[in-house]
């Protein structure tokens, strides 16, 4: 059975939500306080509706807890996206994912039991300015506030070594789970796979371990 999905919040975050579901062949209801924003998504979602999503009443009669994942992507009004989020936990909505506008948002969005909160505009500004610093990283993802996944060139110096010799794991703590390789990718590479330079290496580990392979490595 496919998931079905309601975003709450039509701005530029939740409205790109709505499109990609969409995108995706994914049910999405996509629902605003703004009927000028609803009426934008009427074409693009399965149902658009205007709604305040601060009222119990308007939540239950939306039928909000048989869908599979509810996004609240209220930003500015912190105080509707709090009740918003508390309500959809309290009327038994399994997941529920909640942007967050600031740290104390964040806190208090964990707090009342949102299983997902992001925080777009302070990770994409991590993301972008660690890629800025190394010339070597292509991407990274955050898993957590120490580990990370990481798509990094393989230098000339590592050309022609296989991950063995290289002895990756044990020297720099971390794991190579694929190699890009123009338009081949290889998952979980055997030991004795050598490494050709230009290879994209997508690797896991703690991120002081990432960098530490970044410098002296690549
Ligand atoms: P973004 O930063 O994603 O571009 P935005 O800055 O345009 O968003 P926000 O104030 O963050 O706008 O709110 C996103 C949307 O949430 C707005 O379209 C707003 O109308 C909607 N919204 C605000 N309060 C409620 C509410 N109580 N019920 C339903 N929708 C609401
Ligand atoms: P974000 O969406 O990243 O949280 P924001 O919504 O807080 O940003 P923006 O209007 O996008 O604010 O502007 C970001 C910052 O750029 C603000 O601190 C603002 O003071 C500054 N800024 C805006 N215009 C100029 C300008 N012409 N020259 C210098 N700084 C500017
Ligand atoms: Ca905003």
């Amino acid at each position: 059975m496919k998931k079905e999905f309601a975003v709450i919040g039509l701005g530029r975050f939740g409205g790109s939500i709505c499109n990609e579901l969409a995108e995706q062949g994914m049910q999405v209801m996509a629902i605003d306080i703004n009927e000028e924003r609803v009426n934008k998504f009427a074409a693009v979602a399965s149902h658009a509706v205007c709604a305040d999503t601060t009222d119990e009443k308007v939540l239950k009669s939306l039928g909000i807890r048989n869908f599979d994942h509810v996004i609240v992507a209220i930003g500015d009004d912190i105080q509707a996206s709090i009740l918003t989020t508390l309500m959809l936990k309290e009327l038994g909505v399994k997941k529920v994912s909640a942007k967050a506008q600031n740290d104390y948002h964040e806190k208090v969005l964990r707090k009342i039991g949102a299983d997902h909160v992001v925080h777009p505009e302070r990770d994409m500004g991590k993301r972008i300015a660690h890629n800025m610093v190394s010339n070597n990283v292509l991407d990274y993802l955050e898993l957590s506030d120490e580990h990370s996944i990481a798509e990094v060139v393989a230098s000339e110096k590592l050309g022609g070594n296989s991950i063995i010799d290289l002895n990756i794991r044990a020297r720099h703590g971390i794991n190579i789970v694929a190699i890009k390789r123009g338009n081949d990718i290889l998952v979980s590479p055997q030991a004795d796979e050598l490494i050709r330079a230009g290879d994209i290496l997508i690797v896991i580990g703690a991120d002081s371990d990432i960098n530490r392979f970044e410098r002296k490595a690549l």
